[in-house]
């Protein structure tokens, strides 16, 4: 008897996952893929408005819901709040990821579970670049589930992913224009900036992250662990001169990219610099700056 197969394709709200369904749907038409977006209940306004008009151009989108999952298991409300007393009040962080673990591959994992049940085997879409080194952050579920990276079969690059999206009738997300990542609102992969931008744009979602940060317990011996590590409480940023000093270094390090870029341009042919498209190259770092791919791809 034939093997059965699911195809499944996350959606991150990120471009490259974005973008990865719309080229899987164009060039292998024949597959009957299931669609899905973790959605952490963090998550930023332009994402959720982003995964709506993917919805109309892709069809049914599943939302794996990591609160309602976790209820349907009986363990009673599991927001974020929850789910930090539980880690000992300890926030999540690059060397400590739990956050990743909790509110994505772990609804992942209990949908993929009915499937599995039902004697699948599953292909899970990857939207890995050809352009990219070999990632360090893909985090994957011991499960009957092969990785399938299109984009790297078929050598689409960095460069082509915007056409894609357009070609499709989509512009990139909007949160674009202020922050380099999809992913939760408190977010620790965020730079300095991109907290600023949040205070700025979104100042209930900023209130809500540092309130996080009061966790009873978060202060038991030596100093305390913050967002933006130890010392550095979000409401520093509440102050119009640390404000300036981040904007103002940001400027700089931006000014600099855009000359090393000018200067490639005579060897290469790439577009002008997009400023939080390309936050990772500006502030010399490898891109996703460590994140894990389930969360921003
Ligand atoms: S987006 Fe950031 S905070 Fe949210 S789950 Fe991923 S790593 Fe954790």
């Amino acid at each position: 008897m034939a093997e059965k197969i699911k195809h499944v394709l996350g959606l991150s709200g990120g471009k490259d996952s974005s973008a990865l369904a719309l080229y899987v749907k164009e060039t292998r038409p024949d597959l009957d893929v299931e669609y899905f977006f973790t959605d952490t209940g963090y998550e930023l306004p332009e994402t959720n408005e982003f995964i709506d008009q993917l919805e109309d151009k892709l069809g049914y989108i599943h939302r794996l819901n990591a609160r309602s999952m976790n209820n349907m298991e009986g363990r009673g409300e599991k927001d974020f709040a929850h789910m930090l007393k539980g880690h000992g009040n300890y926030l999540p962080s690059q060397r400590d990821r739990w956050c990743t673990v909790q509110l994505k591959l772990k609804p992942f994992e209990r949908w993929l579970d009915g499937y599995i049940k039902d004697g699948y085997r599953i292909k899970n879409y990857v939207g890995i670049r050809a352009d990219e080194p070999e990632r360090v952050g893909y985090m994957t579920i011991e499960k009957p589930i092969d990785s399938i990276f299109p984009f790297r079969e078929d050598g689409i690059v960095k460069s082509d992913i915007v056409n894609i999206l357009q070609r499709n009738g989509l512009e990139l997300p909007a949160y674009y224009e202020w922050r380099s990542r999809s992913g939760c609102t408190f977010c620790f992969y965020q730079r300095k900036i991109e907290w600023v931008k949040l205070l700025e744009k979104h100042p209930h979602l900023f209130e809500e992250a540092k309130a996080f940060e009061k966790g009873e317990g978060n202060n038991v011996v030596g100093e305390k662990f913050y967002w933006m590590g130890k010392g550095q409480p979000l409401e520093i940023l509440e102050s119009p001169d640390m404000q300036k000093r981040i904007k103002e270094n940001h400027e700089k390090k931006l000014a600099r990219f855009a000359k090393k870029k000018r200067r490639n341009a005579l060897l290469t042919d790439e577009d002008g610099t997009s400023e939080f498209c390309d936050l990772d190259e500006i502030y010399d770092d490898a891109e996703g700056g460590g994140a894990c791919v389930t969360c921003y791809k």
